[in-house]
């Protein structure tokens, strides 16, 4: 396979796709159905089905449609999430939340977690996967997003774990469908100002959906409703941590500490951008 590989990679490479390569290894392991490691290691031609299944995923990766949305999944924090056009897809700028999540909830006790924008449900759902004592709802206004957020508590195991909420925070009804107080409240909500949007890369703006970026005028629309219905959903004591977008953190802080949360801090990804903000109540 490895010459394969290699041509593959090429093709990619040749049409400016960035990490030819590690596109191409994951190409191949979806075809074959094997562990990217095992890939390289098979010695046996590609089957007619496997042919031709392998070209119309290099047709499309060559008109620049992302990796997974056209394999329909994608690795986040410990697991491999179903994703498509209607969920945003995971990002790794975003298993930061999950890890200080982790660090703020006891594995031993009830926790009740929110999560506000759930999308695919990598945020929540790899929350609940950490212990059988914790209980999530997952609320979205896209009941495309819940379809497949739904599909992938089935894959984790952990559907008796959650509830899902078709609804959006500018609902006025939300606060009643909601089982609270909760210990945890946590969100990835649009954030990229709208006149942002248009230079964003082709690979988000033409496959993420809208709905999942767009922040409104500066970007901060959503945190204020947000911050206003979050403070009475907690308990004394409860926790919420946000993503934020790059130079957003401050004024986030200052849009839920009007709201009348404490600011506990605010910790950067790994490209060192300020990218989540805990609060406390
Ligand atoms: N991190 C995403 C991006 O920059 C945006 C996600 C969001 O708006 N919550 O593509």
């Amino acid at each position: 396979m490895n010459q394969l590989l290699n041509k593959i990679s090429s093709t990619l490479s040749q049409g400016n796709i960035d990490l030819p390569r590690l596109e191409a290894r994951r190409i191949l392991s979806f075809v074959c159905s094997k562990s990217e490691d095992e890939v390289a290691l098979l010695d046996r031609e590609l089957s007619a089905e496997e042919t031709q299944k392998l070209e119309e995923i290099i047709r499309q990766r060559l008109e620049h449609k992302p990796l997974d949305k056209i394999l329909g999944t994608k690795g986040f924090y410990k697991y491999d999430f179903i994703v498509s056009e209607d969920v945003l897809s995971p990002r790794p700028d975003t298993e930061i939340l999950v890890e200080e999540a982790i660090r703020l909830l006891l594995s031993d006790k009830a926790q009740k977690i929110i999560d506000f924008g759930t999308g695919s449900g990598c945020i929540l759902l790899s929350l609940l996967a950490e212990s059988k004592n914790w209980q999530g709802q997952g609320v979205d206004v896209s009941a495309k997003a819940l379809s497949i957020a739904k599909q992938n508590a089935a894959l984790l195991g952990v559907e008796t774990q959650v509830r899902w909420i078709n609804k959006g925070w500018f609902d006025a009804d939300l606060a009643q469908v909601l089982d609270t107080p909760v210990d945890m409240i946590v969100s990835n909500p649009p954030y990229i100002p709208s006149q942002d949007i248009k230079s964003l890369d082709d690979e988000v703006k033409n496959y993420d959906p809208l709905l999942a970026l767009d922040g409104g005028e500066d970007g901060l629309h959503h945190y204020r409703q947000i911050a206003k219905v979050s403070a009475p959903l907690l308990k004394d004591g409860g926790c919420i941590l946000l993503e934020v977008g790059i130079n957003q953190a401050q004024e986030v802080a200052e849009i839920f500490c009007q709201a009348g949360l404490r600011l506990v801090k605010i910790v950067s990804d790994l490209g060192q951008i300020a990218r989540c903000v805990i609060l406390k109540k």
